[in-house]
């Protein structure tokens, strides 16, 4: 698979990077030994780039499909909520015991908003500074569903990457439309800021058209990888075949069409209700203050577009 730099970073990564939330207990629920084997296959087939989150709980499964391998082969980024110093320790020592490892290649500051959200982190962002002398950090950046943080990166010179939500329809873009992230991030490449993409598919609500979709990222010249959500051997192999050829092969195609899917909620879902108004099929409606849905949900997916908190996802 071919390799590219992440921005001015130093770190150079495969052009498709392993989204790893998919196969964690909040989504697939594989066991550790499941996950493991699939983000090993991905590895042995190019992709040495990794992106997991101190949310996701999911540390032991990349150390162990990491294990004896040569730590420079590959590279992981995660993410943190942190905003003091305090936290921000917690969170690099807890990354580097449960990864195994003694440096983590790029720390994200998880769901930025703005330059007022990055300036109440500082204090974190000073810590990783202080760790990225050291060496324990190699890059330090946000992830971000708003233009506005990728405007925020632009103004801050010790942010090295963007993680930025970013597909055909602007699907899960907060503050704008798909046309305004993409002005931002050109800045922000120019700039010489790594860029690696998250939910090419919207969550899984583009998977109808994933070629289409997908090419659409592939063919923005200035994002460096894209990481994608994986949880099987057919869907590593697709999403290299589309990296690499811009379409998947029919034999696959037959197979994850065949595939089971289903409509997800996150916890942190308002109550708002947007979902409920929205779905003509009546597939979802709010118990106890979380949407929930039901038999007559027939993954369409247009709940989501509706949805202030991108909280519900096909997968
Ligand atoms: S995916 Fe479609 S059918 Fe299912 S709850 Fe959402 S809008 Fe309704
Ligand atoms: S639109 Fe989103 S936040 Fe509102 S109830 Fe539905 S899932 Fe929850």
């Amino acid at each position: 698979m071919e390799k590219i730099n992440l921005g001015n970073t130093g770190i150079e990564v495969s052009k498709l990077c392993f989204g790893s939330l998919t196969m964690t207990p909040f989504q697939a629920n594989l066991s550790v030994k499941e996950g493991a084997y699939l983000i090993e296959y991905a590895y042995n087939r190019g992709i040495n780039f990794i992106d997991t989150a101190e949310i996701y709980e999911n540390y032991e499964y990349i150390k162990e499909a990491l294990k004896g391998k040569k730590r420079e082969d590959y590279h992981i980024a995660t993410k943190t909520y942190a905003y003091t110093k305090e936290m921000a320790k917690e969170s690099l020592d807890l990354a580097l015991k449960e990864l195994g490892t003694d440096y983590i290649d790029i720390f994200l500051l998880h769901e930025q908003e703005s330059i007022h959200t990055v300036r109440g982190h500082f204090e974190a962002i000073e810590y990783f500074l202080k760790e990225k002398e050291k060496g324990k950090i190699k890059a330090i950046g946000i992830s971000t569903h708003r233009v506005s943080g990728a405007k925020a990166v632009g103004e801050v010179k010790e942010l090295d990457v963007i993680h930025p939500i970013i597909n055909k329809y602007g699907i899960g873009i907060q503050d704008g439309t798909v046309e305004d992230m993409l002005r931002e991030l050109e800045i922000i490449h120019n700039m010489g800021k790594g860029i690696y993409g998250m939910k090419p598919l919207g969550g899984g609500h583009l998977i109808k058209d994933v070629e289409n979709a997908f090419n659409f990222v592939r063919n923005i010249p200035y994002i460096d990888s894209i990481a994608i959500g994986m949880q099987s051997i057919d869907e590593i192999d697709a999403n290299i075949h589309l990296l690499e050829k811009g379409f998947i092969p029919d034999d696959l195609k037959t197979n994850l069409r065949t595939k089971k899917r289903k409509l997800i909620v996150a916890d942190y879902c308002l109550g708002c209700g947007n979902c409920v108004k929205r779905c003509k099929q009546h597939g979802i409606e709010v118990i106890d203050g979380l949407a929930t849905p039901n038999e007559n949900c027939i993954l369409c997916g247009y709940c989501a577009k509706v949805c202030p908190e991108f909280c519900i996802k096909v997968i």
